[in-house]
């Protein structure tokens, strides 16, 4: 498979040098010059195939010619060990998890896939790679814990001082080996501009190779793809109208679930919920795009004011606003209303959702208002643990700690700090 640059003023590249590069030197999102189409009897039969085996079927196209078979299986093997269960809410409702994996957020899946995959394509060279990425709180522990352990690339993460959770600092510093974690004195905006100086320093080039790990990554946007199709794999046959309502940030994960329906899998409309961070919805209404600064929320993995995957949306659609429309649906709820919806999924099904699961479970809600008899699925993209004050101050309940976040409870913290740009030019030189 090759990639092309959406700026169109770069040469198509392989999936290799697309992973390396991150994003094309026109600064273009990459894209798949093609989208294969799935065997139909494949689909039909979906349920009867391992999770491994559609992880198999679906990457396969994609990494091809760079990936051997082999390679890629057991790659899959590590990035799919968990599970991710279609749960019952209600009548034509139902949830899926994607909180099980090891940071308990859905970002697990694409930030290991990458990470195996530059791994790989390490493998034989001297230089170690290095990882840098900011986080404002959940990127940074599913990109650590997906490269952790991989040899040939060692992670850097910088983040606000004080400005994650308890759970979430735990998650960046206590894993050791090739992840170093910096505590930065100010904000996210501050970690940011410090890696993106870093990555156009000439005076660091020659002596570190550096790469990041955003969601821009082709190899943490398409895995995401086995969502939708590990989601089919466990309906009881016969599905009907199939609706998918995603909380969205960036627009990755809900893009890569239309990739899926492209290659053949039968979802019938994409819901893209979002906070008040309402860029997309206010798109679907009047067709203009017109980004605004973010608005902090109590989903704040969806604290998005210009969506970087959005462009892979319109691509898909050949930049036709009229197929867009019959495709996508968006609304955006403020954190009232994600309280409320939170309150009432607690006490008519006895399900706990976090802020982004609530927001999801509303867009769901309002499109069924006109389309009662469709089967709707909404992704529970975090585990309510990681939103440990909202959630029990709105609920009124304790959550148990989940085995993954019992274990490094008891952990010591380790990070270094830093003030400025020169204290971390320093520390990569080292
Ligand atoms: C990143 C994230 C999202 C948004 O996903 P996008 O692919 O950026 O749209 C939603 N929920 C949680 C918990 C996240 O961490």
């Amino acid at each position: 498979m090759k990639y092309y640059s959406l700026n169109r003023q770069a040469p198509m590249v392989s999936y290799r040098t697309a992973v390396i590069n991150g994003i094309a030197p026109d600064g273009g999102l990459y894209y798949p010059e093609e989208l294969p189409i799935l065997p139909r009897a494949f689909i039909r039969e979906l349920d009867r195939y391992s999770p491994l085996e559609i992880g198999i079927q679906a990457m396969t196209p994609f990494v091809q010619k760079d990936i051997p078979k082999n390679e890629l299986e057991s790659i899959l093997e590590k990035v799919l060990d968990f599970d991710f269960p279609l749960v019952p809410i209600e009548a034509q409702i139902e949830t899926l998890e994607l909180f099980h994996g090891p940071t308990m957020a859905f970002k697990d899946v694409g930030a290991r896939f990458m990470a195996l995959s530059l791994g790989y394509f390490n493998r034989n060279e001297e230089n170690e790679i290095t990882v840098l990425v900011a986080t404002s709180g959940d990127t940074g522990g599913a990109v650590a814990n997906g490269f952790l352990g991989v040899q040939g690339v060692n992670v850097v993460i910088l983040y606000p001082d004080g400005k994650v959770s308890d759970i979430q600092e735990k998650q960046l510093t206590t894993l050791g080996q090739n992840i170093r974690a910096l505590r930065v004195k100010g904000t996210f905006d501050d970690c940011q501009r410090m890696v993106k100086k870093a990555f156009a320093d000439k005076s660091l080039k020659g002596s570190v190779q550096l790469t990041s790990a955003n969601s821009i990554n082709v190899a943490r946007w398409l895995p995401q793809m086995l969502y939708y199709l590990l989601a089919y794999h466990q309906k009881k046959k016969p599905v009907g109208e199939l609706v998918f309502s995603v909380p969205s940030g960036n627009f990755g994960n809900i893009c890569a679930g239309m990739v899926a329906k492209k290659m053949g899998l039968p979802i019938s409309h994409f819901i893209a919920a979002t906070n008040v961070n309402d860029t997309v919805p206010r798109f679907m209404k009047t067709s203009e795009y017109d980004p605004h600064p973010s608005t902090a929320t109590i989903s704040n993995a969806m604290d998005v004011g210009d969506p970087s995957n959005f462009v892979r949306i319109l691509e898909l659609h050949n930049n036709d606003f009229k197929s867009l429309k019959e495709n996508l649906s968006s609304y955006s709820f403020t954190d009232k209303e994600t309280k409320v919806a939170m309150k009432k999924i607690y006490s008519k099904s006895k399900y706990i959702a976090d802020p982004h699961g609530a927001v999801g479970y509303l867009g769901l809600q309002k499109y069924r208002e006109t389309h009662p008899d469709c089967e709707g699925i909404f992704l529970e993209t975090a585990h309510p643990v990681k939103f440990l004050d909202v959630v029990t101050e709105t609920l009124h309940t304790d959550i148990t700690l989940p085995p993954q976040i019992e274990k490094i409870m008891n952990k010591k913290k380790v990070s270094i700090p830093i003030s400025t740009y020169e204290e971390l030019r320093e520390f990569l030189l080292k």
